[in-house]
């Protein structure tokens, strides 16, 4: 019988070459024993039997008995029909399906009949391919001891539990392993074809230059018992995950990926291997989260030509200036990113980029270098002088006093937004930060009961406890709190209570 299965053309049932009988016979077949084929000098059996009941006087000759002899003989004959009855009630057959015991039964007939039931339901079961029926059935004639014939249907299932059936399949193999099997060429191709396309980079701007399996990918048609096959779909998460074992935790309220570890018995990096792009301090209530670490059998190499546009950082220079006191450092010009258009051939190793290489850059737009001053006019002590001066130069939209019904604490002076804003006089911050409708807030007590007032900023360069001397830069102006547009309030307050500013600024 031709051993290749795909050859037969009629889809039907082909047994394997060991399917039908090996039988293990005795010398002679019991069952079927009758007196015509009884031939006495072949018998040991017999001959055994014969001398257990004291025969001695017995002589065997194959011809020519003498008639006394032969009246013997039937008497022998008679006794050893007894015996042999015995014997053949007490006569069965154990019966093995490739190698392991499946029951007892009275008659060959009866294994070979449950087989042949068995190969035709499992035959019919799959009318649409060829299916190849691993039977190995062994027969042993054994004495049955006591009543343990096994009934049909048992043996049947015990049978069936270990029979091999197999189909013809193609049996993936990466790096000469065998990794899957899956039915049909089209369908291992296709498994192939749909898990390289499933790393082809996407986006704007990229060309998907190459694509191809790292390792050596093999098709190999086979017979394969039909509980090893895999279904497309696990075969896909097989090749991809390692497993076709899936588990999501979904996130639930007060879960960091930290409990998430602990609570499952998996590593925070496991985690976030297993789950890309995931960030630890976002996680959502409801997401989902894989729990299984992808081990993939294969290495999906993708090469892409890339277009984008990158930022150009900018440089800062920096520049002494008697304009500041020394320990003060202020930006003059922002700086601004510059911007680049960049094509790169990138390489990835199922999905995480390996290798980037520049293959053209175009500058867009250059890059605004950031200025900074570095004061060095010498500092004056950080201490009240008694006198106060202008905390910047601008022209006063906001006088002191009632205004439209409102007491107005103190003086608003004009100012674009980023402008230094100087302490009035050297003393201690005794506030730095956001107040209501003052905004981003520097209060600065100068003693002797004086304190000013810095609001609307938008940034802030001392902190509560600072020591200032006059003039240092405390704050940049803005809009910050209740304004309506940006500048700076400033107040003077003489043991808490607001003074008309303009009465003690000396210059
Ligand atoms: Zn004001």
């Amino acid at each position: 019988m031709d051993e290749t299965p795909n050859k037969n053309p009629l889809g039907r049932l082909i047994p394997e070459k060991n399917h039908f009988l090996r039988t293990n016979l005795g010398r002679f077949n019991l069952r079927k024993f009758n007196l015509a084929e009884f031939s006495l000098n072949k018998l040991n059996l017999v001959k055994r039997k014969i001398k257990k009941i004291d025969l001695t006087r017995f002589s065997f000759s194959r011809f020519g008995l003498s008639g006394k002899k032969a009246g013997v003989i039937s008497v022998v004959l008679l006794v050893v029909l007894v015996i042999v009855g015995i014997q053949v009630y007490n006569t069965g057959y154990d019966v093995y399906i490739n190698g392991i015991p499946v029951g007892t039964v009275r008659s060959k007939a009866e294994a070979k009949d449950a087989i042949a039931e068995l190969t035709q339901e499992i035959g019919a079961g799959y009318e649409t391919g060829d299916i190849v029926v691993g039977a190995a059935l062994d027969i042993k004639k054994v004495k049955l001891s006591d009543n343990r014939l096994t009934d049909k249907d048992v043996l049947k299932k015990n049978m069936m539990k270990n029979i091999s059936i197999k189909r013809p399949a193609v049996t993936v193999m990466i790096g000469g392993s065998p990794v899957l099997s899956i039915m049909g060429r089209e369908q291992a191709e296709k498994l192939l074809e749909d898990i390289k396309a499933s790393f082809i980079p996407d986006g704007k701007g990229i060309e998907t230059d190459r694509i191809y399996i790292k390792e050596k990918v093999e098709l190999l048609e086979q017979a394969v018992d039909i509980n090893k096959l895999m279904i497309y779909e696990d075969a896909y998460k097989f090749l991809l995950n390692g497993t076709t074992e899936e588990k999501v935790y979904t996130v639930k309220k007060g879960d960091s990926l930290w409990l998430i570890s602990r609570n499952n018995n998996i590593s925070v990096e496991d985690l976030e291997k297993a789950n890309p792009g995931i960030s630890p301090k976002r996680l959502q209530i409801g997401q989902k989260i894989n729990m299984i670490v992808p081990k993939p059998f294969l290495t999906v190499v993708t090469e892409e030509i890339a277009t984008y546009s990158e930022k150009i950082p900018f440089d800062t220079d920096y520049k002494q200036s008697s304009e500041f006191y020394k320990g003060e450092s202020i930006i003059t010009k922002y700086g601004k990113y510059g911007k680049k258009e960049v094509t790169a051939r990138i390489i990835k190793e199922n999905g995480v980029e390996v290798t980037r290489e520049i293959l053209e850059e175009t500058v867009v737009e250059e890059p605004v270098t950031r200025l900074v001053a570095l004061g060095i006019k010498p500092p004056p002590p950080r201490q009240g002088t008694g006198t106060f001066s202008y905390p910047a130069r601008g022209r006063i939209t906001s006088g002191f006093g009632w205004r439209w019904g409102r007491r107005h604490n103190g003086i608003d002076i004009a100012l674009n937004s980023g402008t230094p804003v100087k302490a009035s006089d050297g003393g201690t911050v005794k506030f730095a930060g956001n107040y209501g409708g003052y905004g981003l807030l520097v209060i600065i007590d100068h003693g002797e009961g004086y304190e000013t007032y810095y609001g609307h900023n938008s940034k802030l360069l001392v902190k509560k406890g600072d020591k200032v001397h006059k003039g240092q830069t405390v704050a940049l102006s803005g809009s910050t709190g209740n304004t309506t547009g940006p500048h700076l309030h400033f107040e003077v307050r003489k043991f808490g209570v607001p003074v008309n500013p303009i009465q003690y600024l000396d210059q």
